[in-house]
């Protein structure tokens, strides 16, 4: 199907290494996990993200459930928790870092880097008003990225909130009206509705008349400002390089105030910022909040680690499967990584695969090996083999694949 992708064994290390990364840097900072459902009601996300954005206007897998109710696959993250959050009245827990891994599903053109089921990393914190908790949520991204050894450039942008942003939109208005013929359809339609977003199109002859748009920061309010200077003040404090980006805003309505995004290659890898309406807006008390979502897919198309080995040894069979069965036991309760052959093949064939597979040891057992409780240990680096008893298993294994 298009834009759906499978994820195959060849590249699973890569995922596991990501996402190990990523909970180990949450776990050691507070962050505990949140799992919620992959489908919603629509109003989530339409209340949630903004009706009038791109994912909730046309990119959103939308359909009827069987009771006739409208039902959405995610299309991010952030609108479930804080749903999550409201009917399961977290807001009195002590754990309000928290942190999702999962699929989000968008109905768009598939391209590089874009897919219709993709993985997102993410994090939410609640009730945190200090500038700190915004810098804390940057610092995870660098941290990880550093730990992935993948260069990124950190873009922040004060995007203002409901107090200020609807002067900047009317100036925005004024401005972009002048040069309405030119903007592309999408951006025609965003005039009246949703003015910011054009700064945000992706089309060149856009990008161009953006460029000469009024600015933000000639509008926002005294505590968006303040906010704003706050963080940039950690982010010094935490020796973060940054560059502000007079131009980002997010595809996301939600936002309020400090917006940001690691950049690699022209290509967004992780988003967020603040949000201190949408808990309210969905129906909560008024509590803030601040997050970030990583598009997992993105990183691994550039994530460059050596796959391991995941097996040392490897059990080939010849014709006497219960005693493979209890050495394989016997090798797994000492914690080796062992792979056992049950179907019937040539020993030649066996050993291709252990090859394959990457083995280090083979353990070669037939009829005679189990008449005699032994086997054959063979090193699969130097194609050196003996046999020895079953009982001296261990410690020849030891030898072979701890030598250096
Ligand atoms: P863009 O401007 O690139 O469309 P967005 O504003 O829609 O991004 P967010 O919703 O903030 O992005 O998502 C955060 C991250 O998730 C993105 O930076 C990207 O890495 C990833 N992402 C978003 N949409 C997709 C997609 N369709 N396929 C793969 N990854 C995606
Ligand atoms: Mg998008």
């Amino acid at each position: 199907m298009k834009g759906f992708k499978d994820i195959l064994p060849e590249t699973i290390e890569k995922w596991h290494f990501l996402e190990k990364t990523a909970v180990k840097i949450f776990t050691h900072l507070g962050y505990k996990e949140i799992r919620t459902p992959i489908l919603e009601k629509t109003s989530v996300f339409e209340r949630g993200v903004g009706d009038s954005t791109d994912i909730v206007e046309k990119e959103m897998y939308t359909f009827l459930d069987k009771s006739g109710e409208s039902v959405t696959l995610r299309p991010e993250g952030t609108a479930g928790i804080v749903r999550a959050f409201i009917e399961n009245k977290l807001e009195t827990s002590v754990f309000n870092k928290l942190y999702y891994i999962g699929p989000m599903f968008r109905y768009e053109r598939p391209q590089k880097g874009r897919f219709r089921q993709f993985h997102q990393i993410g994090a939410e914190c609640f009730g945190i008003k200090n500038p700190a908790i915004d810098a804390e949520i940057i610092y995870i991204n660098t941290l990880l990225f550093e730990k992935l050894n993948i260069k990124t450039n950190l873009e922040i942008n004060n995007i203002g909130c409901p107090n200020c942003r609807p002067q900047y939109s009317k100036a925005l208005i004024s401005y972009f009206e002048h040069y309405k013929e030119s903007l592309c359809i999408d951006c025609q339609k965003r005039l009246y509705k949703n003015p910011l977003r054009i700064l945000d199109c992706k089309n060149e002859k856009c990008k161009i008349i953006a460029r000469g748009a009024p600015k933000l920061k000639d509008y926002v309010c005294k505590d968006c400002k303040e906010h704003y200077t706050g963080v940039v003040e950690c982010l010094k404090a935490l020796n973060i390089e940054f560059i502000e980006n007079e131009l980002l805003v997010r595809g996301l309505d939600y936002y309020t105030s400090f917006v940001f995004e690691f950049v690699n290659n022209n290509l967004t890898l992780s988003a967020g910022g603040r949000y201190d309406n949408l808990i309210q807006d969905l129906g909560g008390n008024n509590i803030c909040g601040v997050g970030f979502a990583l598009g997992e897919e993105r990183i691994i198309d550039i994530l460059d680690i050596k796959p391991q080995n995941s097996i040392d040894i490897y059990i080939a069979n010849l014709g006497v499967t219960l005693y493979a069965l209890n050495i394989l036991q016997k090798l797994s309760d000492l914690q080796f990584k062992v792979y056992c052959e049950y179907e019937n093949k040539s020993l030649k064939s066996m050993l291709k695969k252990a090859d394959k597979l990457e083995a280090k040891v083979c353990i070669i057992i037939g009829e005679n090996e189990l008449k005699s409780s032994s086997c054959i240990v063979r090193d699969m680096k130097n194609s050196t083999q003996k046999t020895i008893e079953l009982n001296q298993l261990e410690n020849t294994l030891k030898g072979v694949l701890y030598a250096t």
